[in-house]
């Protein structure tokens, strides 16, 4: 999807004042029933345009098929369209120097100068179904308070979270299905939600017969 230019121009701009490189646009089916939306790109990613293209995409990819899903069916972004990165200082063996720029999780006021592109993402897509992948994107669409070990695996129905002329969130006019799961990548820090995450789409796969999407 392409966006317009007074919406995405702004936020190149402001993008220079934050810790954030690259730009990855939303990818996938124009119309799908399903949009799937993640938290920011990854150096992969920034590289190929694509949003999960690295190591997590390996994993998305992975689950998408156990609900019976490809990527030609559904819409996928996030809530950052830019990779948060940190900045690390490490000395290798001879003693030299090496600044490392590793992924971070977005920060509150980044989430914020993007939310304009993922509302409009969302109000052109007019997903069916909103798969949240991980926490950020959970907290982001629906509730700071709300935690992906306590809504995993089941939808939840309501407004979600949207920019308003204030630039503070309000809710969204129409109610949307959300159905909260892992972050895919959340597997590599924590082996033991494997089974948890693999149970999740098994689930979704009932849930898209039952809906008939
Ligand atoms: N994580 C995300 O949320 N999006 C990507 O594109 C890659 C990793």
């Amino acid at each position: 999807m392409t966006y317009p230019r007074e919406l995405i121009d702004p936020i190149i701009i402001k993008n220079k004042a934050f810790d954030l490189e690259g730009f990855v646009f939303g990818n996938g089916d124009f119309s799908p029933d399903i949009m799937l939306i993640g938290e920011a790109p990854g150096e992969v990613e920034i590289r190929t345009g694509i949003p999960f293209t690295g190591r997590s995409g390996k994993e998305l990819d992975k689950t998408l098929a156990i609900a019976g899903l490809t990527r030609n069916q559904v819409y996928i972004t996030s809530i950052v369209r830019s990779r948060p990165f940190g900045k690390k200082t490490i000395i290798d063996k001879t003693g030299q120097k090496i600044e490392k720029r590793p992924n971070r999780m977005p920060k509150k006021q980044e989430i914020l100068l993007h939310a304009p592109l993922l509302d409009y993402e969302i109000t052109q897509v007019q997903p069916k179904l909103i798969i949240a992948l991980g926490g950020c994107a959970l907290k982001r669409l629906i509730d700071n308070k709300m935690t992906i070990s306590e809504s995993h695996g089941n939808i939840w129905h309501g407004k979600i979270k949207q920019l308003g002329a204030d630039s503070n969130y309000m809710p969204s006019k129409q109610a949307y299905d959300i159905f909260p799961t892992f972050h895919p990548a959340a597997i590599f820090y924590n082996r033991k939600i494997e089974q948890n995450l693999i149970a999740d789409w098994e689930k979704l796969k009932e849930i898209l017969i039952a809906k008939a999407l």
